[in-house]
């Protein structure tokens, strides 16, 4: 059975200098807006308590642009400019749902430059991209083609820190569901690896990114030698950004390794509520796997399993998956981080640390998961019984917590 999803394309291009020129004037206007509209929001939001919606901050665009201090705004599209009014609205939702932090401004240096074009404001003509205000089509290496057919509905320009430019195409795409099968499997945040699986296995960061690190270490030491405003600290600073820009290169092909194969071989695949590890931060984990690749995993995970018809199970936060024997279920009272294997008080099973994280991750995974029923945990719990799906409701009965 196949399906239709929206799927991004992102490819690299090279802009004439009249075109980087419009894109760098675009991206300074989008910034400005989303930050004018943010300090409009946040004055009537700490002032009166009222929230702004996004037509009236859509008003307030069209009032500025009539300004002589802002009348520029008028010169590039309008279209990245609502956009960025859109995402703002966005932003405010999640913080009124309680699901996101207060937006935060933009700024020149830190955050990413982007300018995003809805289809009036592109034209999209035999595989060539023109955007608004721009004469001639960008110049995109197609390093992968776009599916058969396919009609960009939104397409996002960005320049990275490291000086390179993207575009990420937004299309429909068809999809086949794979067919089902009845492996699960539950999947660790490790310490000295980056995953482990219940399976046994211990997936590693890959081996570039310990060399890359260290090159950036390097990199970084070089770059608070120099000084300030100095035309070498200019190159330092982007030597920097391209060391970043291949690290983040190199993870993101090696999630999407992981992430494929996971939903590829498994009907569920079971994680922690990725928003723990940071809870719990220790610096080493952090080093290791920054939260950044996190999030990208769970998300990769979270519309790869969506598309292909398998199961994503976020397990509870505070379920205390390393102190569980995942044999018996006796949970130990302290499990300092640097112990890797221990041998269990109530059965005396021995357990490499992150292996019986991940079975236990399994186990409560499978307990709430809608396929539960079909993929039975393995695992008894103390009485003996087998955990099945009735006796599970609500999330976690059953299961020891601390
Ligand atoms: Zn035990």
């Amino acid at each position: 059975m196949a399906r239709q999803v929206k799927r991004a394309f992102r490819y690299r291009f090279y802009p004439t200098d009249e075109q980087a020129a419009e894109l760098a004037r675009t991206f300074g206007c989008v910034r400005l807006v989303y930050n004018r509209a943010l300090e409009e929001r946040t004055r009537a939001w700490y002032g009166e308590r009222r929230r702004v919606s996004y037509v009236e901050t859509s008003a307030m665009l069209t009032t500025w642009k009539k300004t002589e201090e802002l009348a520029f705004l008028a010169e590039v599209s309008s279209v990245p400019l609502q956009q960025a009014l859109r995402h703002l609205q966005t932003a405010f939702t999640g913080f009124f749902a309680k699901r996101a932090k207060y937006p935060r401004f933009k700024s020149r240096k830190k955050s990413r430059h982007s300018a995003e074009y809805t289809r009036s404001a592109f034209r999209w003509h035999d595989g060539e991209l023109a955007l608004a205000k721009m004469s001639e089509p960008l110049s995109i290496v197609w390093s992968r083609p776009l599916p058969q057919g396919a009609v960009p509905s939104t397409v996002t320009v960005s320049r990275d820190a490291a000086g390179r430019w993207f575009v990420s195409i937004l299309c429909t795409d068809t999809v086949a569901r794979l067919e089902p099968v009845e492996q699960a499997v539950g999947v660790d945040a490790g310490i000295t690896s980056l995953v482990t699986l219940s399976t046994g296995e211990k997936v590693t960061n890959p081996r570039h990114e310990r060399r890359d690190r260290e090159r950036l270490t390097r990199a970084q030491k070089v770059l608070s030698r120099k000084a300030k405003g100095s035309k070498n600290r200019d190159k330092a600073r982007r030597k920097v950004a391209r060391i970043h820009a291949r690290i983040a290169d190199r993870r993101r092909d090696f999630l999407h390794k992981l992430s494929t194969r996971l939903v590829h071989d498994n009907q569920v695949v079971v994680i922690e509520d990725l928003n723990v590890r940071n809870m719990v931060a220790n610096h080493s984990l952090a080093r290791v796997i920054s939260d950044a690749a996190w999030r990208e995993l769970r998300s990769m995970l979270e519309y790869k399993a969506d598309w292909y018809g398998r199961e994503l199970v976020v397990i509870d936060r505070w379920f205390p998956s390393t102190k569980t024997c995942s044999q018996c279920g006796t949970i130990t009272q302290t499990m300092p981080l640097e112990v890797r294997d221990w041998e269990c008080g109530g059965c005396r099973t021995r357990h490499d640390r992150d292996v019986n994280a991940a079975k236990n991750i399994l186990a409560a995974g499978l307990a709430v998961s809608a396929c539960g029923a079909d993929v039975r945990p393995k695992r008894r719990k103390p009485g003996g019984r087998l955990v099945t799906k009735q006796e599970t409701q609500p999330v976690m009965v059953g299961l020891p917590r601390l």
